[in-house]
């Protein structure tokens, strides 16, 4: 689909659908992937069978299900249901129920799709499926059931083109428990993985193996492996099957051991320094903020995947030419180092909080994370060197924009989220210390968890101000809310 096509259905679907907004719909609570790889061939078959539970007070009596244009699956059925309308264009199907989905039940949603390599490499949406490497992400494989705002267009100009209203979200420094639009990415699921491979590929799922077979299929010899999250994660589950080298060496922390997986880490200096970099940053989040919630940890090294580092739950994926293949900088500032301490902390930053609230999560995710930078560097000596790197970058960024200022938190652009937020925490640091930032952000994930709904970046703020000394106060919230 031409990019200037996938505008057009993007309109016409929130013009059809956005009156399901306020329907009362299920939401995902279990992914039960099964995923055959067919490397040679450039293939995968992948059927999901994923559990809708009503978690809302109403009755639900028809559901609506998505699938991104580009991965059209071949099949869907909803247990109990029948389908209504198939909406082609969109790829929107709603189904009625036979009998109502009443609070606190649930229904299977049954999924088969296959997915082919369509570039020579990789595509815009990561996915490939080569020899010896393999990668699929389950979105947007994941059907998504309800209105789903990622399906609308986002940017003001072609909203204006379509006759769309301009989106009103509120700013990040203006939410509040009222006008917080909870979406549904802000559920969590148990994902159960079942990932068949030839033998000699090492796949891996989200969760941990719980059982192994091999199996003859026509005259081909598999590996099938079983893998169950523990835990709830963040509905982005991961399937990889990879003939890369792996490695699995322990990062021993002080409650507990967490199995570090290395794939195709075939620079022994640079895996060292992956791994320095995971265990003491599951350390630092062990003590100060909360222990790593999983058992696993795991690093691919992947070719031209396009991003230097990308953060999935329990799988950080890495350029392999900018992590295995390139040497730190005569000045001892180790990129490799510094990347790989930001992606780790993205497992609590992006994974545990900072999803579900439309237009705030930028600084949930990147901006404390660029904070963990910090902190990890100091000790080694060259957190400096990151904040003169980072003052160069926002001072050249300030040189040529043109944009209204912006508060902090409110920020969307890199140099914003990224540089300006190192230099926010650098000059914060030194303000009041780390214990008050540590504690506020303990704070953060003891709300989320007891209110069990997504924090935002404004009480971030005001938990700050409340742990902190009034004479910083002014400081504070020129630092996060000021317009500059
Ligand atoms: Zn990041």
């Amino acid at each position: 689909m031409m990019p200037s096509e996938r505008h057009h259905v993007k309109a016409a679907y929130e013009k059809r659908y956005l009156h399901w907004k306020d329907k009362a719909q299920p939401v995902v609570t279990h992914i039960q992937a099964n995923v055959r790889f067919y490397p040679l061939r450039g293939i995968a078959d992948i059927a999901l069978s994923l559990t809708l539970t009503n978690h809302s007070n109403s009755r639900i009596d028809k559901i609506l299900v998505g699938a991104h244009p580009d991965f059209t699956p071949e099949n869907i059925d909803v247990e109990g249901a029948t389908l209504n309308h198939y909406d082609v264009y969109t790829q929107q199907r709603e189904f009625d129920l036979v009998n109502s989905l009443l609070p606190g039940q649930s229904k299977q949603l049954n999924v088969a799709l296959q997915v082919a390599n369509k570039n020579l490499w990789t595509s815009p949406t990561h996915h490939v499926i080569r020899k010896p490497f393999s990668y699929l992400r389950g979105v947007p494989l994941i059907p998504s059931i309800g209105f789903n705002r990622y399906f609308t267009l986002t940017d003001s100009s072609l909203r204006e083109e379509a006759g769309l209203p301009a989106l009103q979200y509120p700013i990040a420094s203006a939410l509040t428990a009222s006008n917080a639009e909870i979406s549904a990415e802000a559920q969590t699921v148990m994902v159960t993985s079942q990932l068949t491979a030839p033998v000699g590929y090492f796949t891996l799922a989200p969760g941990e193996k719980r059982k192994q077979w091999t199996e003859q299929d026509g005259d081909e010899h598999t590996m099938t492996t079983l893998y169950a999250t523990r835990e709830p994660i963040r509905a982005i589950p991961a399937w990889i099957a990879t003939e890369f080298t792996h490695a699995h060496e322990p990062a021993v922390l002080a409650d507990k051991s967490v199995e570090v997986n290395l794939i195709a880490a075939d620079n022994e200096e640079a895996k060292d320094v992956h791994l320095r970099a995971a265990t003491q940053t599951l350390a630092w989040f062990e003590q100060h903020i909360a222990p790593y919630p999983y058992a696993q940890l795991t690093f691919v090294f992947a070719p031209d995947l396009g991003p230097s580092g990308y953060a999935l739950p329990q799988v950080l994926i890495f350029d392999h030419l900018l992590a295995m293949r390139t040497t730190p900088m005569e000045d001892g500032f180790d990129q490799r180092y510094r990347r790989a301490v930001h992606e780790v902390a993205h497992q609590w930053f992006g994974h545990q909080i900072g999803f579900g609230l439309p237009a705030d999560s930028a600084f949930l995710v990147e901006s404390l994370a660029k904070y963990v930078e910090l902190v990890m560097l100091e000790p080694r000596g060259t957190m400096n060197k990151l904040v003169e790197y980072e003052a160069r970058r926002y001072a050249h960024y300030q040189q040529g924009n043109t944009t209204p200022p912006v508060a902090f938190i409110n920020g969307t652009e890199t140099a914003d989220v990224y540089s300006r937020a190192t230099l926010v925490f650098a000059e914060l640091r030194q303000l009041v210390g780390d214990k008050p930032i540590t504690d506020t952000i303990r704070a953060l994930f003891e709300r989320q968890k007891s209110k069990g709904k997504p924090v935002a970046a404004i009480d971030f703020v005001r938990l700050l101000l409340a742990r902190t000394n009034r004479v910083h106060h002014k400081r504070i919230q020129q630092l996060f809310l000021e317009e500059s």
